[in-house]
């Protein structure tokens, strides 16, 4: 579902992803872990068109995105490929990034009804089984402000799964919230992967990604430390860093 090769990104001179490579097969779920700065919302924002790579290659639901050019240096599909990629995908951010000023309903009918061209029935009829989905039916003529951290948080989840991706990103999506808060998104994310969706969360929840992830990748200083099963990374790695960095959750 998603390869990403020896994925490099600099800014200014300073390299952020020195090399990293993954491969996300469909129905899995992979946690992306790592201190602050080493470069994982980089890495989801470049397999997200969010950023562009330096150089590296990135193919997703069997389509390439991007892959080297003779020089070396990154080369582009061209822009309707990179499109159609872009709506095949979906991205959860850590401050939910809900339109202020739209309902519930319309935050999450707009992108189907104007970039998919659904009629507004159909769209809202999708839209009020993912909101009972995820315990929201009697908030679809809310405003955001008027929802909790953890309710905008499952809006955005639910308009993002609006799209019908076959992909699902989520940076951190539980950082801006309140612990008592957390647990309710944590859910709706176990009850996703429960369903088979394919899915990338880079999260400091260890218990989550250790009882959820089928595979863990340990990112510090834009490389790829080590990466394996759950258990594998959580219970039994020798990796010195991986230990001092897990060390620091318990
Ligand atoms: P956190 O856990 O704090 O979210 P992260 O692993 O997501 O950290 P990134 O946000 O990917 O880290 O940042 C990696 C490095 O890249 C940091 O040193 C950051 O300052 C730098 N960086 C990220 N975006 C930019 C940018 N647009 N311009 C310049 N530097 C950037
Ligand atoms: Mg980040």
């Amino acid at each position: 579902m998603l390869q990403a090769e020896q994925i490099r990104k600099g800014f200014d001179g300073n390299e952020v992803l020195k090399g990293i490579s993954i491969s996300v097969n469909k129905g899995e779920v992979l946690a992306i872990i790592g201190p602050s700065g080493s470069g994982k919302s980089t890495f989801l924002r470049c397999v997200t068109q969010l950023e562009t790579v330096d150089s590296g290659a990135i193919t997703l639901c069997g389509e390439t995105l991007v892959k080297n050019g003779p020089d070396g240096k990154a080369v582009y599909a061209d822009k309707a490929t990179c499109s159609r990629i872009g709506l095949r995908i979906g991205l959860v951010f850590q401050n939910f990034n809900l339109f202020p000023h739209f309902s519930v309903m319309r935050n999450i009918t707009e992108a189907p009804i104007r970039v998919l061209g659904k009629k507004r029935e159909e769209a809202e009829a999708t839209a009020r089984e993912l909101l009972k989905k995820m315990n929201l039916a009697d908030k679809a003529d809310a405003y955001p402000y008027q929802l909790s951290g953890g309710q905008q948080q499952r809006v955005s989840i639910a308009r993002a799964l609006a799209m019908e991706p076959e992909i699902l990103f989520f940076d951190e999506p539980t950082s801006a919230l309140d612990p008592e808060l957390t647990g309710e998104i944590l859910k709706v994310i176990r009850e996703l992967a429960a369903e088979h969706m394919t899915m990338v969360v880079v999260t400091h929840e260890m218990k989550f990604a250790h009882d959820v992830a089928d595979y863990v990748v340990f990112m510090d200083d834009g490389t790829i430390v080590e990466q394996g099963k759950p258990e594998q990374l959580f219970d039994s790695s020798t990796n010195e860093r991986t230990r001092a960095f897990l060390a620091r959750y318990h």
